[in-house]
Protein backbone atom coordinates (compact mmCIF):
# COMPACT_ATOMS: atom_id res chain seq x y z
CA UNK A 1 0.00 0.00 0.00
CA UNK A 2 1.56 3.43 -0.91
CA UNK A 3 0.52 6.39 0.84
CA UNK A 4 1.10 10.18 -0.03
CA UNK A 5 0.42 13.32 1.61
CA UNK A 6 -0.45 16.86 0.55
CA UNK A 7 -0.21 19.69 2.77
CA UNK A 8 -2.09 22.83 1.99
CA UNK A 9 -1.20 26.65 2.98
CA UNK A 10 0.74 29.30 1.61
CA UNK A 11 2.33 29.64 5.40
CA UNK A 12 3.77 26.42 4.48
CA UNK A 13 4.85 26.60 1.32
CA UNK A 14 6.44 29.83 1.76
CA UNK A 15 7.92 28.45 5.07
CA UNK A 16 6.62 30.39 7.91
CA UNK A 17 5.01 27.39 9.09
CA UNK A 18 6.77 24.21 9.89
CA UNK A 19 4.87 21.38 7.97
CA UNK A 20 4.46 19.24 11.27
CA UNK A 21 1.22 17.45 9.89
CA UNK A 22 2.90 15.52 7.10
CA UNK A 23 5.74 14.22 9.73
CA UNK A 24 3.48 13.35 12.22
CA UNK A 25 0.37 11.84 9.45
CA UNK A 26 3.79 9.83 7.89
CA UNK A 27 4.91 8.48 11.09
CA UNK A 28 0.89 7.37 12.31
CA UNK A 29 0.74 5.74 8.90
CA UNK A 30 4.26 3.98 9.77
CA UNK A 31 2.95 2.11 12.57
CA UNK A 32 0.01 0.55 10.65
CA UNK A 33 2.45 -0.65 8.77
CA UNK A 34 1.60 1.90 5.58
CA UNK A 35 4.58 3.43 3.77
CA UNK A 36 4.45 7.10 3.26
CA UNK A 37 6.26 7.21 -0.30
CA UNK A 38 5.52 11.52 -0.94
CA UNK A 39 5.02 14.69 0.63
CA UNK A 40 3.88 17.46 -1.64
CA UNK A 41 3.18 21.30 0.10
CA UNK A 42 1.22 23.74 -1.98
CA UNK A 43 0.02 27.15 -1.48
CA UNK A 44 -3.50 28.09 -1.08
CA UNK A 45 -3.94 27.84 -5.32
CA UNK A 46 -6.74 25.99 -6.80
CA UNK A 47 -4.97 24.76 -9.97
CA UNK A 48 -1.89 23.11 -8.57
CA UNK A 49 -4.03 21.64 -5.29
CA UNK A 50 -6.15 19.77 -8.39
CA UNK A 51 -3.15 18.78 -10.71
CA UNK A 52 -1.61 17.50 -7.89
CA UNK A 53 -4.55 15.53 -6.46
CA UNK A 54 -4.80 13.99 -9.47
CA UNK A 55 -1.52 12.91 -10.25
CA UNK A 56 -1.17 11.37 -6.55
CA UNK A 57 -4.71 9.86 -6.77
CA UNK A 58 -2.78 7.95 -10.22
CA UNK A 59 -0.05 6.89 -7.77
CA UNK A 60 -1.01 6.08 -4.53
CA UNK A 61 -3.54 3.86 -2.83
CA UNK A 62 -4.14 6.43 -0.04
CA UNK A 63 -4.08 10.24 0.03
CA UNK A 64 -4.34 12.37 2.81
CA UNK A 65 -4.34 16.05 2.65
CA UNK A 66 -4.33 18.09 5.27
CA UNK A 67 -5.27 22.09 4.98
CA UNK A 68 -7.30 24.41 3.30
CA UNK A 69 -10.71 23.38 4.82
CA UNK A 70 -11.44 26.94 6.41
CA UNK A 71 -14.39 28.89 5.38
CA UNK A 72 -12.76 31.30 3.66
CA UNK A 73 -11.90 32.14 -0.27
CA UNK A 74 -8.56 31.25 0.51
CA UNK A 75 -9.56 27.59 1.71
CA UNK A 76 -9.48 25.79 -1.57
CA UNK A 77 -9.48 21.73 -0.91
CA UNK A 78 -13.13 21.13 -1.17
CA UNK A 79 -13.08 23.03 -4.94
CA UNK A 80 -10.01 21.82 -6.16
CA UNK A 81 -11.25 18.48 -5.15
CA UNK A 82 -14.51 18.79 -6.87
CA UNK A 83 -12.45 19.74 -9.64
CA UNK A 84 -9.93 16.78 -9.81
CA UNK A 85 -13.11 14.44 -9.30
CA UNK A 86 -14.72 16.04 -12.20
CA UNK A 87 -18.17 16.71 -10.08
CA UNK A 88 -19.91 19.85 -8.59
CA UNK A 89 -19.95 21.02 -4.85
CA UNK A 90 -23.35 20.08 -3.63
CA UNK A 91 -24.91 21.68 0.06
CA UNK A 92 -24.76 18.86 3.05
CA UNK A 93 -27.48 19.66 5.21
CA UNK A 94 -26.44 17.66 8.12
CA UNK A 95 -22.88 19.33 8.25
CA UNK A 96 -24.49 22.52 8.35
CA UNK A 97 -26.37 21.65 11.11
CA UNK A 98 -23.40 20.43 13.07
CA UNK A 99 -21.47 23.77 12.10
CA UNK A 100 -24.59 26.38 13.33
CA UNK A 101 -24.47 24.23 16.68
CA UNK A 102 -21.11 24.17 16.87
CA UNK A 103 -21.10 28.25 17.08
CA UNK A 104 -24.48 28.22 19.22
CA UNK A 105 -22.93 25.78 21.83
CA UNK A 106 -20.05 28.92 22.31
CA UNK A 107 -22.78 31.13 21.97
CA UNK A 108 -20.87 32.88 18.89
CA UNK A 109 -22.50 33.86 15.81
CA UNK A 110 -21.44 32.49 12.87
CA UNK A 111 -20.23 34.17 9.45
CA UNK A 112 -22.17 33.40 6.54
CA UNK A 113 -19.22 31.84 5.04
CA UNK A 114 -19.07 28.67 7.34
CA UNK A 115 -21.53 27.96 4.97
CA UNK A 116 -18.57 27.19 2.17
CA UNK A 117 -17.52 24.41 5.20
CA UNK A 118 -21.09 22.11 4.17
CA UNK A 119 -20.17 22.02 0.33
CA UNK A 120 -18.82 19.17 -0.36
CA UNK A 121 -17.82 17.21 -3.80
CA UNK A 122 -20.36 14.76 -5.16
CA UNK A 123 -20.47 11.70 -4.20
CA UNK A 124 -17.89 12.35 -1.31
CA UNK A 125 -18.77 11.86 2.27
CA UNK A 126 -18.23 14.66 4.93
CA UNK A 127 -16.41 13.39 8.33
CA UNK A 128 -17.21 15.07 11.24
CA UNK A 129 -15.10 16.87 12.95
CA UNK A 130 -15.46 16.64 16.97
CA UNK A 131 -13.03 19.87 17.83
CA UNK A 132 -13.81 22.30 15.32
CA UNK A 133 -15.65 23.61 12.66
CA UNK A 134 -14.13 22.05 9.34
CA UNK A 135 -15.40 18.62 8.44
CA UNK A 136 -13.45 16.28 7.24
CA UNK A 137 -13.86 14.99 3.48
CA UNK A 138 -13.81 11.36 2.43
CA UNK A 139 -13.49 10.57 -1.84
CA UNK A 140 -12.12 8.16 -3.59
CA UNK A 141 -10.54 8.72 -7.60
CA UNK A 142 -8.98 6.68 -9.75
CA UNK A 143 -9.11 4.05 -7.20
CA UNK A 144 -7.22 6.01 -4.50
CA UNK A 145 -9.27 6.92 -0.66
CA UNK A 146 -8.52 10.40 -0.19
CA UNK A 147 -8.62 12.13 3.21
CA UNK A 148 -9.05 16.26 3.56
CA UNK A 149 -8.10 16.84 7.16
CA UNK A 150 -8.21 20.20 9.11
CA UNK A 151 -4.73 22.22 8.62
CA UNK A 152 -5.11 23.22 12.27
CA UNK A 153 -2.84 20.11 14.02
CA UNK A 154 -5.03 19.22 17.11
CA UNK A 155 -8.11 18.87 15.11
CA UNK A 156 -6.09 16.77 12.08
CA UNK A 157 -4.85 14.50 14.93
CA UNK A 158 -8.25 14.51 16.27
CA UNK A 159 -10.05 13.35 13.20
CA UNK A 160 -6.98 11.14 11.82
CA UNK A 161 -7.71 9.08 15.15
CA UNK A 162 -11.50 9.29 15.07
CA UNK A 163 -12.29 8.80 11.34
CA UNK A 164 -8.92 7.65 9.21
CA UNK A 165 -7.01 5.20 11.21
CA UNK A 166 -10.24 2.98 12.18
CA UNK A 167 -10.18 2.32 8.69
CA UNK A 168 -7.16 0.60 8.10
CA UNK A 169 -6.29 -0.62 10.98
CA UNK A 170 -8.00 -3.85 10.27
CA UNK A 171 -6.89 -4.65 6.68
CA UNK A 172 -2.96 -3.67 7.23
CA UNK A 173 -2.09 -4.66 10.70
CA UNK A 174 -0.86 -8.09 8.87
CA UNK A 175 2.11 -5.63 8.21
CA UNK A 176 4.11 -4.28 11.00
CA UNK A 177 7.14 -1.59 10.55
CA UNK A 178 9.43 -1.07 13.53
CA UNK A 179 12.14 1.28 14.00
CA UNK A 180 15.53 1.45 15.31
CA UNK A 181 18.29 4.50 15.60
CA UNK A 182 22.19 4.12 16.46
CA UNK A 183 24.09 6.91 17.57
CA UNK A 184 27.47 7.40 16.62
CA UNK A 185 30.32 9.97 17.39
CA UNK A 186 33.62 9.95 16.00
CA UNK A 187 33.32 9.26 12.55
CA UNK A 188 32.25 11.12 9.36
CA UNK A 189 28.85 9.74 7.32
CA UNK A 190 30.88 8.94 4.42
CA UNK A 191 33.16 7.09 6.35
CA UNK A 192 29.89 5.31 8.48
CA UNK A 193 28.15 5.15 4.89
CA UNK A 194 31.35 2.81 3.91
CA UNK A 195 30.61 0.59 6.39
CA UNK A 196 27.40 -0.27 6.10
CA UNK A 197 27.23 0.19 2.05
CA UNK A 198 25.98 -3.11 1.74
CA UNK A 199 23.07 -2.96 4.57
CA UNK A 200 22.07 0.66 2.76
CA UNK A 201 20.81 -0.88 -0.30
CA UNK A 202 17.46 0.26 -1.39
CA UNK A 203 15.61 -2.55 -1.31
CA UNK A 204 16.63 -4.21 1.27
CA UNK A 205 14.79 -5.10 4.59
CA UNK A 206 15.95 -3.74 7.13
CA UNK A 207 16.33 -0.39 4.91
CA UNK A 208 19.19 1.44 6.94
CA UNK A 209 20.32 4.93 6.09
CA UNK A 210 22.36 7.79 8.00
CA UNK A 211 21.66 11.09 9.17
CA UNK A 212 24.01 13.75 10.33
CA UNK A 213 23.68 16.95 12.80
CA UNK A 214 26.27 18.43 14.42
CA UNK A 215 28.98 16.02 14.67
CA UNK A 216 26.38 13.16 15.66
CA UNK A 217 25.65 10.13 13.21
CA UNK A 218 22.26 8.60 13.61
CA UNK A 219 22.05 5.25 11.74
CA UNK A 220 18.34 5.12 11.09
CA UNK A 221 16.31 1.80 10.06
CA UNK A 222 13.43 0.08 10.02
CA UNK A 223 12.19 -3.34 9.45
CA UNK A 224 8.92 -4.47 8.16
CA UNK A 225 7.77 -7.95 9.15
CA UNK A 226 4.17 -10.07 8.60
CA UNK A 227 4.09 -9.91 12.77
CA UNK A 228 5.89 -7.68 15.39
CA UNK A 229 8.23 -10.75 16.41
CA UNK A 230 9.78 -10.81 12.64
CA UNK A 231 10.03 -7.39 12.44
CA UNK A 232 11.91 -7.08 15.81
CA UNK A 233 14.08 -10.47 15.02
CA UNK A 234 15.71 -8.29 11.42
CA UNK A 235 15.88 -5.32 13.93
CA UNK A 236 18.03 -6.99 16.39
CA UNK A 237 19.94 -8.87 13.83
CA UNK A 238 21.05 -5.81 12.23
CA UNK A 239 21.38 -3.60 15.30
CA UNK A 240 23.66 -6.11 16.10
CA UNK A 241 25.37 -6.11 12.75
CA UNK A 242 25.94 -2.61 13.09
CA UNK A 243 27.40 -2.35 16.41
CA UNK A 244 30.02 -4.72 15.19
CA UNK A 245 31.08 -3.07 12.43
CA UNK A 246 31.33 0.61 13.47
CA UNK A 247 32.59 -0.83 17.09
CA UNK A 248 33.50 2.13 20.06
CA UNK A 249 31.66 4.98 17.59
CA UNK A 250 28.58 4.08 18.36
CA UNK A 251 27.43 5.32 22.45
CA UNK A 252 23.50 4.94 22.07
CA UNK A 253 20.18 4.43 21.02
CA UNK A 254 17.20 6.00 19.41
CA UNK A 255 17.21 9.99 21.68
CA UNK A 256 20.51 9.27 23.40
CA UNK A 257 23.18 12.38 23.94
CA UNK A 258 26.58 11.56 24.82
CA UNK A 259 25.88 12.66 28.17
CA UNK A 260 23.67 10.14 28.76
CA UNK A 261 25.98 7.61 27.74
CA UNK A 262 28.88 9.07 30.20
CA UNK A 263 26.31 9.01 33.09
CA UNK A 264 25.40 5.63 31.92
CA UNK A 265 28.76 4.23 32.14
CA UNK A 266 29.86 6.41 35.38
CA UNK A 267 26.55 5.33 36.97
CA UNK A 268 27.36 1.59 36.31
CA UNK A 269 31.21 2.09 38.24
CA UNK A 270 30.06 4.50 40.78
CA UNK A 271 32.58 6.99 39.39
CA UNK A 272 32.45 10.60 40.01
CA UNK A 273 33.27 13.78 37.79
CA UNK A 274 33.85 17.55 38.09
CA UNK A 275 34.69 19.87 35.35
CA UNK A 276 36.32 23.03 34.80
CA UNK A 277 35.25 25.31 32.16
CA UNK A 278 36.71 28.16 30.31
CA UNK A 279 35.44 28.69 26.60
CA UNK A 280 32.13 26.75 27.20
CA UNK A 281 31.36 28.89 29.98
CA UNK A 282 29.19 25.92 31.65
CA UNK A 283 27.46 24.20 28.44
CA UNK A 284 29.25 21.02 29.50
CA UNK A 285 28.07 21.13 33.28
CA UNK A 286 24.84 21.65 31.71
CA UNK A 287 24.52 18.72 29.12
CA UNK A 288 26.09 16.39 32.27
CA UNK A 289 22.78 17.92 34.19
CA UNK A 290 20.63 17.82 31.51
CA UNK A 291 20.21 14.07 32.49
CA UNK A 292 17.96 13.28 35.61
CA UNK A 293 20.07 11.46 38.68
CA UNK A 294 23.01 13.74 37.22
CA UNK A 295 23.49 14.21 41.09
CA UNK A 296 25.38 10.24 41.57
CA UNK A 297 28.19 10.87 39.45
CA UNK A 298 28.42 15.47 38.68
CA UNK A 299 30.09 16.72 41.91
CA UNK A 300 30.60 20.39 40.88
CA UNK A 301 30.84 22.28 37.76
CA UNK A 302 33.72 25.49 38.23
CA UNK A 303 33.18 27.91 35.40
CA UNK A 304 36.69 29.76 35.88
CA UNK A 305 36.68 32.30 32.93
CA UNK A 306 38.98 35.17 33.66
CA UNK A 307 42.59 34.37 34.89
CA UNK A 308 41.91 35.75 37.90
CA UNK A 309 38.89 33.14 38.02
CA UNK A 310 41.59 30.13 37.31
CA UNK A 311 43.96 31.15 39.67
CA UNK A 312 41.55 31.44 42.77
CA UNK A 313 38.64 28.89 42.02
CA UNK A 314 41.57 26.22 39.89
CA UNK A 315 44.80 27.40 41.79
CA UNK A 316 46.49 27.89 38.41
CA UNK A 317 49.73 29.84 39.23
CA UNK A 318 49.40 33.37 37.51
CA UNK A 319 52.90 32.41 36.06
CA UNK A 320 51.88 29.34 33.80
CA UNK A 321 49.01 31.26 32.70
CA UNK A 322 51.71 34.35 31.59
CA UNK A 323 54.42 31.74 29.98
CA UNK A 324 51.73 29.87 27.89
CA UNK A 325 48.71 31.92 27.84
CA UNK A 326 45.21 30.88 29.32
CA UNK A 327 44.57 28.78 26.15
CA UNK A 328 47.27 26.45 26.31
CA UNK A 329 47.84 22.64 26.86
CA UNK A 330 49.76 23.32 29.94
CA UNK A 331 46.77 25.78 31.46
CA UNK A 332 44.27 22.93 30.04
CA UNK A 333 46.15 19.99 32.20
CA UNK A 334 46.74 22.21 35.37
CA UNK A 335 42.51 22.89 35.14
CA UNK A 336 41.95 19.59 35.17
CA UNK A 337 44.47 17.87 37.61
CA UNK A 338 43.05 20.36 40.10
CA UNK A 339 39.91 20.34 39.52
CA UNK A 340 39.94 16.69 40.02
CA UNK A 341 42.18 17.12 43.44
CA UNK A 342 39.66 19.98 44.64
CA UNK A 343 37.01 18.18 43.85
CA UNK A 344 37.82 14.81 45.17
CA UNK A 345 36.20 12.93 41.94
CA UNK A 346 37.70 10.17 40.28
CA UNK A 347 37.74 12.16 36.94
CA UNK A 348 37.74 15.78 36.39
CA UNK A 349 37.09 17.29 32.58
CA UNK A 350 38.87 20.90 31.86
CA UNK A 351 38.35 23.08 28.86
CA UNK A 352 40.12 26.75 27.61
CA UNK A 353 39.94 27.77 24.01
CA UNK A 354 38.70 30.13 21.74
CA UNK A 355 35.36 30.42 20.78
CA UNK A 356 35.30 33.57 18.73
CA UNK A 357 34.49 35.66 16.81
CA UNK A 358 36.87 37.68 18.73
CA UNK A 359 39.78 36.82 20.68
CA UNK A 360 42.51 35.24 18.18
CA UNK A 361 46.26 36.16 18.15
CA UNK A 362 48.97 34.93 16.01
CA UNK A 363 49.68 31.46 16.52
CA UNK A 364 46.27 31.28 18.11
CA UNK A 365 43.02 31.12 15.88
CA UNK A 366 39.37 31.11 16.39
CA UNK A 367 38.82 27.51 17.67
CA UNK A 368 41.80 26.48 19.02
CA UNK A 369 40.87 24.77 22.10
CA UNK A 370 42.54 22.20 24.59
CA UNK A 371 40.77 19.41 26.35
CA UNK A 372 42.14 17.74 29.55
CA UNK A 373 40.92 14.52 31.22
CA UNK A 374 42.25 14.06 34.84
CA UNK A 375 41.70 10.18 34.92
CA UNK A 376 42.94 8.11 38.09
CA UNK A 377 46.25 6.71 36.44
CA UNK A 378 47.02 9.42 33.83
CA UNK A 379 46.04 12.72 32.33
CA UNK A 380 45.35 13.06 28.65
CA UNK A 381 45.44 16.64 27.04
CA UNK A 382 43.94 16.47 23.54
CA UNK A 383 44.28 19.98 21.22
CA UNK A 384 41.60 21.21 18.96
CA UNK A 385 40.87 23.20 15.78
CA UNK A 386 37.70 23.76 15.37
CA UNK A 387 37.72 25.76 12.37
CA UNK A 388 37.83 29.12 11.95
CA UNK A 389 34.97 29.54 10.26
CA UNK A 390 32.25 27.89 13.02
CA UNK A 391 30.18 30.06 15.12
CA UNK A 392 30.87 30.27 18.71
CA UNK A 393 27.52 28.36 19.13
CA UNK A 394 29.33 25.70 16.92
CA UNK A 395 32.56 26.13 18.86
CA UNK A 396 31.18 25.56 22.20
CA UNK A 397 28.81 22.91 21.14
CA UNK A 398 31.51 20.91 19.91
CA UNK A 399 34.13 21.20 22.26
CA UNK A 400 31.49 20.08 25.04
CA UNK A 401 30.62 16.84 22.48
CA UNK A 402 34.09 16.19 21.65
CA UNK A 403 35.15 16.21 26.06
CA UNK A 404 32.38 13.83 26.53
CA UNK A 405 33.53 11.74 24.11
CA UNK A 406 36.58 11.51 25.41
CA UNK A 407 35.36 10.82 28.48
CA UNK A 408 33.23 8.55 27.17
CA UNK A 409 36.58 6.33 25.24
CA UNK A 410 38.26 6.55 28.40
CA UNK A 411 35.44 4.85 30.64
CA UNK A 412 35.25 1.88 27.96
CA UNK A 413 38.72 1.40 27.77
CA UNK A 414 39.58 3.11 24.41
CA UNK A 415 41.07 6.59 24.69
P1 LIG B 1 -8.56 24.12 8.27
O1 LIG B 1 -8.67 23.14 7.20
O2 LIG B 1 -8.46 23.52 9.64
O3 LIG B 1 -9.53 25.26 8.21
P2 LIG B 1 -6.80 25.90 7.16
O4 LIG B 1 -5.74 25.60 6.20
O5 LIG B 1 -7.98 26.60 6.67
O6 LIG B 1 -7.16 24.65 7.95
P3 LIG B 1 -5.19 27.76 8.40
O7 LIG B 1 -5.86 28.96 8.92
O8 LIG B 1 -4.43 27.79 7.13
O9 LIG B 1 -6.29 26.66 8.36
O10 LIG B 1 -4.28 27.13 9.51
C1 LIG B 1 -4.74 26.99 10.83
C2 LIG B 1 -3.59 26.80 11.74
O11 LIG B 1 -3.04 25.50 11.54
C3 LIG B 1 -2.46 27.77 11.51
O12 LIG B 1 -1.89 28.12 12.74
C4 LIG B 1 -1.52 26.97 10.66
O13 LIG B 1 -0.19 27.45 10.79
C5 LIG B 1 -1.68 25.57 11.23
N1 LIG B 1 -1.37 24.59 10.20
C6 LIG B 1 -2.01 24.39 9.04
N2 LIG B 1 -1.43 23.39 8.35
C7 LIG B 1 -0.39 22.95 9.09
C8 LIG B 1 0.59 21.94 8.91
N3 LIG B 1 0.62 21.18 7.82
N4 LIG B 1 1.51 21.74 9.88
C9 LIG B 1 1.48 22.52 10.98
N5 LIG B 1 0.59 23.49 11.21
C10 LIG B 1 -0.35 23.72 10.28
MG1 LIG C 1 -4.53 27.15 5.27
Amino acid sequence: MNAQIISIGSELAGGQTVDTNAAWLARQLAMLGIQCSKHVTIADELVPIRDSIVSVSREADLLLITGGLGPTPDDLTRTALAEAMGVRLRFHQVSFARIEAFFKARKRRMHADNRNQAMFPESAEPIENGCGTAPGIYARLNDADIFCLPGVPYEMKAMFEQSVRPRFSDDVRQQTILHQTLRTFGMSEAEVGDKLSDLMRRDRNPNVGTSAADLVISVRFHARGSSESEASELIDRDAAEIRRRLGKVVFGESEDTLADAVARLLIERRQTLSTAESCTGGLLAKRLTDVSGASSYLIQGIVAYANEAKRDLLQIPMDLIETHGAVSAQVAEAMAVNCRRLSATDYALAVTGIAGPTGATPGKPVGLVYIALAAPVETVVKELRLGENLTRTQIRDRTAKIALNLLRLQLIGHS
